[in-house]
C-alpha cells in the first residue's frame, strides 16, 4: 500500500523533522513501514491512497482510559468521592457496563486512535471484537486487589483501597512478568494526609521507603505530590501518565510539578481517564495540558510540539511498545488526518504541530492504518455487541 504525495509526514524523529509532498509505502506482510521518498516505484497492484491534502503522524496511543466509564455520564456528580462511588455502582451491573463499553468504542473509533490501554473491570470479553482496527493493550481495571494480571498494563484504582503492602507483591510479581502497574496515586489533599495519618509518610515516599517503586510503575495524577517524591520518581525511573481534564474537572487542587518533571527527565504520557472529564480525543486533552501549565506557570514553557512529544514518544514509551515516530522498518501504526477543512487553516510546515493541538476536531480524522492495514474510522464504527 502506498500513501501518494503527502502533504506532511510529522516524522517525530530525533530532530522532530516534517516531510511534506512525500510518498510512504507501506509493507503489509511484515506490518511496517519499508520507505518514504519521492515518486517511489509502485507495484501493479498496490493500493494507492491520495495524501495530497493530508498529513500523516504516528498512530495516536492512549495509555490510560476507563472504557466502562461511559454511562457514569448520565449522573452529574459534585466531588471525586461522588465519581468513584457511582464507579463502584456501575462495577456491579453488567448490563451497563456492556452498555459503556459498546458506546466508548463507537466513539473511540471515529477518533484516531490506532493504540489503546483499557483500563477495565472486565476486560477479556470485548478485546477479540474490536482489535481488528484499533490495537488494545490493557489490563484488568482493580478496585480493591490484584485478583488477575492480564496483558501489559494491569491498573490499581487508589493506593488506599489497596493498600502499599498488596501493591508491592503485585509490583514484584508484575516485574517478572514485564507487566507494567499503573495506578492513581495522590489525587486530592485528603487521600494524600489520610494516608500520611495511616502510614506517617507521604504515598510515595512511603512506597520508594517499602521498595514498591520500580521501573514498572505508572503513576498517574499526581496531582498533591511533593517535591521531595518527585525525586525519588525519577530516581526509580518510575512513569508519569498526566490527565489535566480529571484533575480540573474533579476540582482536584494541585498541579502536578510538569516542568518539573520533564526537568528531572522523567517519561510523561498523556491519558484521558474517565469518559466523564473529557471527550477522549487526544489532541483535546493535550490543549487542556498546554492550558493547564501556561495558566498555572504564568509562562510558556511548555510548546505544543512538547505537547506533540508527549502524546507520541511518551506514550508508546509509556506502554513499552514500538512506534511513536515514522521510520522506515518500524511497525505501521499510522494516523492521517485532512487538512480540507478551514479549522486547520491557514497550514505550513511551520505551525502544523501548533494547528492540531489547538484547533483540530475529530471530524479532520480520515484514515489510520493499524498494524500495516488501512481503516477508515469514521465509517467502520464499532457498532457489535458482544
Ligand atoms: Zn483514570
Amino acid at each position: 500500500m502506498m500513501l501518494k504525495n503527502c502533504r506532511f509526514i510529522i516524522t517525530q524523529d530525533d530532530e522532530r523533522t516534517i516531510l511534506e509532498n512525500k510518498d510512504l509505502k507501506i509493507n503489509e506482510e511484515t506490518k511496517t513501514i519499508e520507505e518514504i521518498g519521492v515518486e517511489l516505484a509502485k507495484e501493479p497492484s498496490e493500493k494507492i491512497i491520495d495524501c495530497s491534502t493530508h498529513v500523516v503522524m504516528p498512530g495516536l496511543v492512549n495509555p490510560h482510559i476507563h472504557l466502562f466509564t461511559f454511562q457514569l455520564r448520565e449522573h452529574i456528580v459534585n466531588s471525586w468521592n461522588e465519581l468513584w462511588n457511582k464507579a463502584r455502582e456501575l462495577e456491579r451491573n453488567i448490563l451497563k457496563l456492556r452498555t459503556s463499553w459498546n458506546k466508548a468504542l463507537s466513539l473511540i473509533a471515529t477518533l484516531g486512535f490506532t493504540t489503546i490501554a483499557p483500563t477495565e473491570i472486565c476486560y477479556d470479553k470485548f478485546q477479540e471484537n474490536i482489535n481488528t482496527f484499533i490495537e488494545i493493550i490493557g489490563g484488568p481495571f482493580i478496585f480493591n486487589k490484584p485478583d488477575r494480571m492480564l496483558g501489559k498494563i494491569v491498573h490499581v484504582s487508589s493506593i488506599l483501597n489497596i493498600g502499599p503492602e498488596l501493591f508491592k507483591e503485585l509490583v514484584d510479581e508484575a516485574f517478572k512478568k514485564n507487566i507494567t502497574v499503573s495506578i492513581h496515586i495522590s489525587n486530592t489533599r485528603n487521600e494524600v494526609f489520610e494516608f500520611k495519618k495511616k502510614y506517617g509518610k507521604f504515598p510515595i515516599e512511603y512506597l520508594d521507603s517499602i521498595g514498591a517503586l520500580r521501573e514498572n510503575v505508572t503513576l498517574i495524577g499526581l496531582e498533591w505530590v511533593t517535591s521531595w517524591e518527585l525525586k525519588k520518581i525519577a530516581s526509580n525511573n518510575c512513569k508519569v501518565i498526566l490527565i489535566p481534564s480529571c484533575s480540573m474537572l474533579y476540582a482536584l487542587g494541585g498541579l502536578p510539578p510538569i516542568i518539573e518533571f520533564i526537568g528531572e527527565k522523567i517519561t510523561l504520557g498523556l491519558g484521558t481517564c474517565s469518559f466523564t472529564c473529557n471527550s477522549p480525543f487526544i489532541f483535546y486533552e493535550g490543549k487542556a495540558l498546554l492550558y493547564y501549565i501556561r495558566t498555572s506557570y504564568w509562562s510558556f514553557k511548555l510548546t505544543a510540539q512538547q505537547v506533540l512529544d508527549i502524546i507520541t514518544l511518551g506514550n508508546t514509551r509509556i506502554l513499552n511498545i514500538k512506534g511513536g515516530t515514522i521510520t522506515e522498518g518500524e511497525p505501521a501504526n499510522l494516523t492521517i488526518i485532512n487538512l480540507k477543512h478551514d479549522n486547520l487553516a491557514p497550514v505550513s510546515m511551520k505551525n502544523i504541530v501548533q494547528n492540531l493541538i489547538l484547533y483540530s476536531e475529530p471530524y479532520n480524522i480520515e484514515f489510520t492504518v493499524v498494524r500495516g492495514r488501512l481503516c477508515s474510522p469514521r465509517k467502520n464504527i464499532f457498532r457489535k455487541s458482544f
